[in-house]
């Protein structure tokens, strides 16, 4: 069902989906037509009603903002979102709405900084513990786990520190599980022998299979970045390996 309100004499396109089963009602803007999610007619207008600077303030945001560039996924706390840039504002922010992600930020320079944050925060807080667990398994403690803007996915060195790529977070978990387990297993062999493929595949007995997703992955991801408006020394440009 369709209608619509005014707020400030503006005139929003409303949608109401009702579902009789749930017991909150929410709101949220899909482009600029406001959706209200709720049981009832009658608890639909409630909650608008006691929501009009709510509505208002986002409603004039949109307004207000331009699209920056298209859509796009990432995984964050993997999870999949669609990342949406709108301009606006004088700092950047994130809001999460359902399965998306929206970036409001004054250019694409501060979008870019933000998610960028954002990734590495959820790579330290994900990755180290992945790796505490898989060493421990084989019972090879590492020196250090890090993490850093690199061409590669992760790095063990002969002292036991490890490096990490800290946009592993963007990967689907079962990729990001690979990687730690591919680096951890470096603190038993260091060398890509058979010996160290097993140690491997009691890390992660599906190995096989995610090497090749991580290089399809990576393959994509030059197709997409290296197109002709992209250069390769762009936050997320490089190839990493491992
Ligand atoms: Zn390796």
């Amino acid at each position: 069902m369709e209608e619509s309100i005014e707020i400030n004499g503006n005139r929003i396109r409303l949608e109401f989906v009702k579902k009789p089963w749930i017991r909150n009602s929410y709101l949220k803007f899909n482009g600029d037509r406001l959706v209200v999610v709720s049981r009832s007619e009658r608890m639909m207008q409630k909650v608008v009603s006691s929501h009009r600077p709510w509505i208002a303030r986002h409603y004039n945001q949109i307004r207000s903002s331009i699209r920056m560039f298209d859509s796009n996924s990432i995984f964050y706390g993997s999870l999949k979102y669609n990342v949406g840039y709108v301009q606006a504002g004088t700092r950047a922010k994130a809001d999460m709405i359902g399965s998306n992600l929206i970036i409001y930020a004054p250019d694409r320079t501060a979008a870019e900084r933000l998610i960028d944050r954002m990734v590495r925060d959820d790579t330290e807080r994900l990755v180290p513990e992945i790796a505490a667990a898989k060493s421990k398994q084989i019972g090879r403690p590492y020196r250090a786990v890090k993490t850093r803007k690199s061409r590669r996915w992760g790095v063990c060195r002969s002292d036991g520190t490890i490096t990490f790529n800290y946009c592993i977070s963007m990967l689907p978990k079962r990729l990001q599980d690979y990687i730690v387990s591919h680096e951890v297993a470096h603190l038993r062999e260091m060398n890509h022998s058979a010996g160290f493929w097993e140690v491997v595949s009691t890390l992660c007995p599906d190995y096989k299979r995610l090497r090749r997703e991580l290089r399809d992955y990576d393959n994509t991801r030059r197709r997409v970045l290296d197109g002709p408006e992209s250069s390769r020394h762009g936050a997320m440009g490089s190839i990493p390996g491992l």
